[in-house]
């Protein structure tokens, strides 16, 4: 009845809500089950509403549940044949803060989810795991490849960094039908305004001042979520040859500093309304710098970035600046204290 059966986990958040969307759409023959806990950065109400087919059958299930639960895991990975994994804990201050649910969802939830692909890989075509650009630390080279030596520098990034080798360990034990998938940073709609640029828009839209940590210079691979969307359309619809065992860059190629973002993003909302920036210590375990290259997903499957950074922030922009309800109970989450670089309790 359906051509496919994507199960997805994590989908209640940013990335995972954001891609669901793009399949839901795109696809109106695939059933699209999603697996999420709820913690504070997921909810129901990013998800689409569950329209019946024509044979009057839900499309799409959700099923209220955590990663680490293996047998209702197990129960989700029978019946499906393409696995995305996103479920994880996400916020690199935060891990900094507690860890513990870090290491927990991240790593320990990750074996569920492959142990579960392992015991029924027979019947899975593509588990595709997504992992991040953390995993690299700050950049040693121009641009980082996915050859590019793995020095996680947060919490978050030793766990995703787990998870990652993980995966590639089942990969090359058991033969998993796996895809390692590292985005550089994403932005865009329903992004928790913990992260930094949905911080900045909401913001300047507040007349707020923005706080930067350290100086300001640290720069990051900014990517649009829609690109991200299209990359993993792309390695779900690839012969199996291409994409099996292997492990792709997302990114833009580009980095702009913190300092940038807050400038740009002032000059698109309205110059005339410019609110201060303020600095405050450096963040322990700072990246300094993240640039993507990303030729080997352009060579293997012919992704391309499309939006660039700028026509990004205001689409992002035009969403907050719209959807001031679903974001307005998240403001008391912003600042996290942590002890910064110099061993100053800041607010972060
Ligand atoms: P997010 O924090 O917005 O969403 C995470 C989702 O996972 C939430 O819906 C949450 O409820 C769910 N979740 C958390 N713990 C769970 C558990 N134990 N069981 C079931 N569900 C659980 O994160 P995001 O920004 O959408 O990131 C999604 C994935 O992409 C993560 O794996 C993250 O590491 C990775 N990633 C994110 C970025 C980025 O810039 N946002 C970049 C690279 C990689």
């Amino acid at each position: 009845m359906y051509e496919k059966t994507i199960l997805v986990t994590g989908g209640a958040g940013f990335i995972g809500s954001n891609f669901i969307h793009h399949l839901y759409t795109k696809y109106p023959k695939y059933r699209i089950i999603v697996l999420d806990c709820l913690t504070y950065a997921g909810s129901v109400d990013n998800l689409p509403v569950a329209h019946k087919n024509i044979q009057g059958e839900p499309r799409f299930e959700f099923w209220y549940g955590n990663v680490l639960n293996s047998e209702m895991i197990d129960a989700l990975v029978a019946k499906s044949s393409i696995i995305v994994h996103f479920a994880a804990e996400s916020h690199v201050t935060r891990s900094i803060y507690d860890s513990v649910e870090f290491f927990k969802t991240d790593v320990l939830g990750t074996q569920v989810v492959a142990n579960a692909i392992q015991k029924h890989s027979a019947t899975i075509e593509r588990f595709i795991h997504i992992s991040t650009s953390e995993v690299y630390g700050s950049a040693r080279t121009e641009t980082m490849d996915e050859e590019h030596p793995l020095l996680p520098m947060s919490p978050y990034a030793a766990a995703k960094c787990g998870a990652d080798r993980l995966v590639f360990s089942y990969m090359n034990t058991y033969k998993i039908p796996a895809t390692i998938v590292r985005p550089f940073n994403n932005y865009g709609p329903r992004q928790h305004l913990e992260k930094l640029i949905p911080r900045f828009v909401t913001n300047i839209l507040l007349q707020n001042p923005l706080r930067i940590h350290g100086d300001g210079k640290s720069s990051r691979d900014f990517l649009y979520v829609s690109d991200t969307c299209n990359a993993l359309d792309l390695i779900i619809h690839a012969e199996a040859e291409k994409v099996n065992g292997e492990i792709f860059n997302i990114g833009t190629g580009v980095s702009t500093s913190i300092s940038e973002i807050a400038v740009l993003l002032q000059e698109i909302m309205d110059p005339e309304k410019k609110v201060a920036v303020k600095f405050s210590g450096d963040r322990p375990g700072q990246v300094l710098r993240h640039t993507c290259n990303w030729s080997k997903i352009e060579r293997v499957l012919g992704w391309k970035p499309t939006i660039s950074l700028r026509e990004g922030l205001l689409k992002t922009i035009v969403w907050y600046t719209a959807n001031k309800n679903w974001w307005s109970n998240q403001l008391w989450m912003r600042d996290i204290p942590i002890t910064t670089a110099s061993g100053k309790r800041e607010l972060h």
